[in-house]
């Protein structure tokens, strides 16, 4: 199979034909359709997470048809199309897993990281972590769906009931979820790097009541704020937008250093909270919400030759929207 591999950390990655992975024990084996590209795959690309797997395919946004079923397999079927997102793996036994919060399992393994993930023409997958995704959308609409979505939809969850969202940043997860926050009836402020009217026009176009510099302070102050933009400036500057008892939450995985501030702005209640992966139960709900409402996707893609110059586009700040690789 052709896969995009990673060698070492600062790549780049690297074209190569390897032999076509086997399913194991209640593994199934994914002819890959699609792969999102997310933010964490710069953030593992660059050194930024700890010890990946080397070397490794990346990719934890996956859609593809089931091609071959390992020993033990039961909830999945050759020919169905599923989704593999990021968590991987988990333990089923530590103290987190039995209590409703295996995203924070002691031992999981996640896709694109420790294990293989989509960057190439196959890859294996546990079948208990893959879902089947809605059919009215196409290979390409359904990758972001896997972690932009997903991850994306457990940050929205913590605002709790918030009527007044900021969004900080609007790339592949905020342009998802303002859709979602909108279906539940909430206004949405959106705050994008300084001067970048375009991405202020997408927001205004998907239904932002506000758009403006993430420098700014919003018309009224907001009820809570998700910073989908890993800049650890944005934690005191959002906690100025947010009105008493307000929480602030940071849905990535990296963030670069919060600078200090003073308590006051944290006083009153206010809080900091960040989202750590995602539960099944996070991707069962979310797709149920995905196929009702339903999303639109706006998606650049990209061939899984060109992932490099995918990956650089991201980083410099190209992209509006998903960015995805088409494999077959
Ligand atoms: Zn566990
Ligand atoms: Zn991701």
């Amino acid at each position: 199979m052709r896969a995009m591999v990673l060698e070492k950390i600062g790549g780049p990655l690297k074209l190569e034909n390897l032999p076509v992975p086997k399913p194991g024990k209640g593994e199934i084996l994914i002819e890959v359709k699609t792969c999102g590209i997310c933010r964490t795959d710069l953030h593992i690309f660059d050194g930024e997470l700890p010890k990946p797997k080397l070397p490794l395919i990346l990719g934890h946004q996956v859609v593809g048809v089931v091609k071959q079923i390992g020993e033990g397999v039961h909830l999945r079927k050759v020919g169905e199309r599923v989704g593999v997102p990021w968590l991987g793996e988990t333990c089923g036994r530590c103290a987190f897993c039995r209590s409703k919060r295996e995203n924070l399992c002691m031992d999981a393994e996640f896709t694109g990281y420790q294990k293989n993930g989509g960057y190439a023409e196959f890859c294996v997958a546990d079948e208990r972590f893959c879902f089947p995704l809605p059919a009215s959308y196409s290979d390409i609409q359904a990758a972001p769906l896997l972690c932009a979505g997903i991850v994306g939809y457990r940050a929205l969850r913590f605002t709790g009931e918030a009527k007044r969202l900021g969004f900080y940043g609007f790339g592949s997860s905020a342009h998802l979820l303002i859709q979602v926050a909108r279906s539940q009836g909430r206004e949405v402020y959106v705050f994008t790097r300084r001067g970048d009217l375009e991405a202020q026009k997408f927001a205004r176009e998907k239904g932002a009541a506000w758009a403006g510099d993430s420098e700014t302070l919003p018309p009224k102050l907001l009820d809570a704020a998700i910073l989908f933009a890993p800049v650890g400036s944005l934690v005191p500057q959002s906690l100025r937008a947010i009105d008493k008892g307000g929480v602030v939450v940071c849905a990535d995985i990296h963030m670069s250093d919060i600078p200090s501030f003073p308590y006051k702005l944290l006083w009153e209640e206010r809080s900091i909270k960040s989202v750590a992966n995602l539960t099944r139960q996070d991707a069962e709900e979310f797709l149920q919400i995905a196929a009702k409402i339903p999303l639109e996707v706006k998606v650049n893609s990209y061939p899984l030759e060109r992932a490099n110059e995918a990956l650089r586009d991201l980083k410099e700040g190209k992209i509006t929207g998903s960015v995805v690789l088409t494999i077959q």
